[in-house]
């Protein structure tokens, strides 16, 4: 199914840790569906990189790890979703991470008639995600995601997709913050899985796997829940 024969605009969620692939998958979904990737993570990062008082308040917590308020968060993704763009539907990478943000997207989507459709939990192993996150980089350029080991450019050190020559690493995927943010997860995000079990809206898929066997399961569970 695609954008056009969507009924209503889709909102999914993306959940796992760090590392599960969640960026990778929401940029392939983006494509395929005709949705659009919100990532609270890339939200902040560039507010932090604009200077802006969110961005100076998130700076330190996100570079030891830890979670950023929930007050900060909200604020940023309510602006993004007022936004004409992303009228066909959402995929949410990263958001909610707790539950006082889950119980806040709910009231937020009751108010434009809007439901969760489907919450996909992508399932790793912990001891994995070390290698998975240290390995990673992007083009600056456009913002594909690359792996030293799993997903390396064509031709080294330049995009595949749009040809730029400068790759970024993210601060905070050096093996000394991953612990911690590993630790976030567990503490504050997993119980999320229980939450939208709850409401009857979980599905799992096993994302040890090679990123496309993934991608064809997600794409069955994206066109399933969007029909
Ligand atoms: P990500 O790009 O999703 O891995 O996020 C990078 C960092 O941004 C996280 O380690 C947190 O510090 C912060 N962050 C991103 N999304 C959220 C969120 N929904 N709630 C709290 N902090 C977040």
């Amino acid at each position: 199914m695609d954008a056009m024969t969507m009924t209503r605009p889709a909102v999914l969620i993306l959940l796992g840790p760090p590392g599960a692939g969640k960026g990778t998958q929401a940029r392939m979904l983006e494509e395929r569906f005709g949705l659009v990737q919100l990532s609270t993570g890339d939200m902040l990062r560039a507010a932090v990189a604009a200077g802006t008082e969110a961005g100076q308040q998130a700076k330190a917590v996100m570079e030891a790890g830890g979670l950023v308020s929930d007050e900060i968060v909200l604020a940023i993704l309510a602006d993004r979703l007022r936004q004409d763009d992303v009228k066909a539907g959402v995929i949410l990478d990263g958001f909610p991470r707790t539950g006082a943000q889950a119980e806040a997207l709910d009231r937020m989507l009751e108010a434009t008639v809007q439901r969760v459709n489907a919450a996909v939990s992508l399932d790793v192993d912990d001891a994995a995600m070390v290698e998975r996150i240290s390995g990673r980089f992007t083009c600056k350029g456009c913002g594909e995601g690359y792996h030293d080991s799993f997903k390396a450019p064509a031709v080294a050190e330049t995009c595949d997709k749009c040809g730029g020559t400068e790759m970024v690493r993210r601060a905070d995927d050096r093996a000394e913050t991953v612990g911690a943010r590993l630790e976030a997860y567990h503490a504050q995000t997993a119980p999320l899985i229980d939450y939208y079990a709850g409401r009857g809206v979980l599905k799992r898929v096993d994302a040890m796997g090679a990123i496309g066997q993934v991608a064809d399961d997600l794409n069955g569970i994206v066109a399933a829940a969007t029909r």
